[in-house]
């Protein structure tokens, strides 16, 4: 096996009281969690279930899904239960659903106080029942729902005023002494985001639940996340993440995992080295880099793989990582470890380094 010495990560985690949503743990010293939420009809049952399904196989560690009618609410008990990662309920109306959700064995229910104005009077009764059951919940105040009392005040969804918002809906429920919850401060805007988190941060030892909201399609909202939660993250804050993309959802856990995975905070698995390319190139960089990635995916062991258009960084690049090629005059040299095994044809070289890279994995011990 490899030696065991956890990677370096940028700073310390900031300090937060540990909540649990069903198996997963959040907060504390627990490794920060990936989350994204179904696209189907939550009452479509078998749909759901398949979404879920393809999300856990992603990585997904807790999924949440949406509970706007009776019919998802009685969805609810057979998601919960054949679900294979812990389901939250998010409940943005209704009272009555908070309840239904804790029935159906939900790991966690996200409520938004901006929407449940005749919350108050009903606070009491909801940490009652997710206390009895053991359910913790997620205080989700949004930018696009924010209590117009707070909107007046601060004339727009400031980070102040998500902050506000956040610590009295907060207070509401630690007077009922009721503290397993998580807290998001989601804006569309990476900036204020990062500042709502950031001051929020400092106001109490809450987990913090990330998100950048309707950060828009894939290209565009995967740069927002990882801007925003790398500014975030690097500096210890945030414990469960999730990546808004108007996208299938899968891709959110891929993009959720890779930033994690780039700060050091989950194990790397496959990583592939490749150059940009530059006029030195002699090799087609972009397909042979395709092609390898193509060829590797799904590997569960934490193998650089680096792909070199030329001699000139190419054998430092190939040496630095576990397996690799550079490149030229139509031969690509291959190195594993370090040393040159062999020099085969340019037409042969993605199968030679997938060969390796099996032949690698096998003596890994799998992350
Ligand atoms: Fe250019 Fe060679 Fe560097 Fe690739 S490895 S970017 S081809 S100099």
């Amino acid at each position: 096996g490899l030696p065991s010495s956890p990677p370096p990560t940028l700073a310390k985690r900031r300090p937060s009281r540990k909540i649990r949503v069903g198996k997963v743990e959040v907060g504390g010293d627990a490794p920060v969690s990936v989350q994204s939420m179904t696209t189907t009809v939550t009452a479509d049952v078998n749909s759901t279930l398949q979404q879920i399904a393809e999300l856990t196989a992603a990585g997904c560690d807790i999924v949440r899904v949406a509970c706007p009618s009776p019919d998802d609410a009685e969805a609810l008990p057979a998601i919960a239960q054949k679900s294979q990662i812990p389901v939250i309920a998010d409940i943005h109306f209704q009272p009555k659903y908070v309840y239904a959700a804790i029935d159906a064995g939900c790991a966690a229910v996200r409520v938004n106080p901006g929407n449940i104005r005749k919350f108050d009077d009903q606070v009491k009764q909801i940490a009652q029942a997710a206390k009895d059951a053991g359910v913790s919940l997620r205080i989700g105040v949004n930018a696009g729902s924010l209590d117009k009392r707070l909107l007046e005040k601060y004339g727009k969804a400031t980070p102040e005023a998500l902050v506000e918002s956040a610590v009295w809906e907060a207070s509401l429920f630690e007077e009922h002494d009721f503290h397993d919850f998580k807290i998001s401060v989601k804006h569309n805007d990476p900036v204020v985001m990062v500042q709502a988190y950031e001051m929020l941060a400092e106001r109490g030892d809450w987990p913090l639940h990330l998100g950048v909201t309707e950060a828009g399609p894939a290209f565009q909202g995967t740069i927002k996340s990882a801007v925003a939660f790398g500014s975030l993250l690097s500096r210890g804050i945030g414990d469960t993440i999730r990546v808004s993309l108007s996208a299938p959802p899968v891709e959110e856990i891929k993009v959720g995992t890779q930033i994690l995975q780039s700060l050091n905070l989950r194990p790397r698995k496959l990583e592939i080295v490749s150059c940009p390319s530059c006029g030195r190139a002699q090799v087609d960089v972009y397909k042979l880099a395709d092609e390898v990635t193509a060829g590797l995916e799904g590997m569960e062991v934490p193998l650089r793989v680096a792909v070199m258009g030329c001699v000139v960084n190419g054998p430092g690049e190939a040496r630095e990582a576990d397996l690799g090629v550079a490149s030229g005059n139509g031969k690509g040299q291959i190195f594993v470890k370090g040393e040159v095994i062999k020099t085969v044809p340019e037409s042969q070289i993605v199968e030679t380094l997938i060969d390796e890279a099996m032949r690698i994995a096998e003596e890994m011990e799998p992350v």
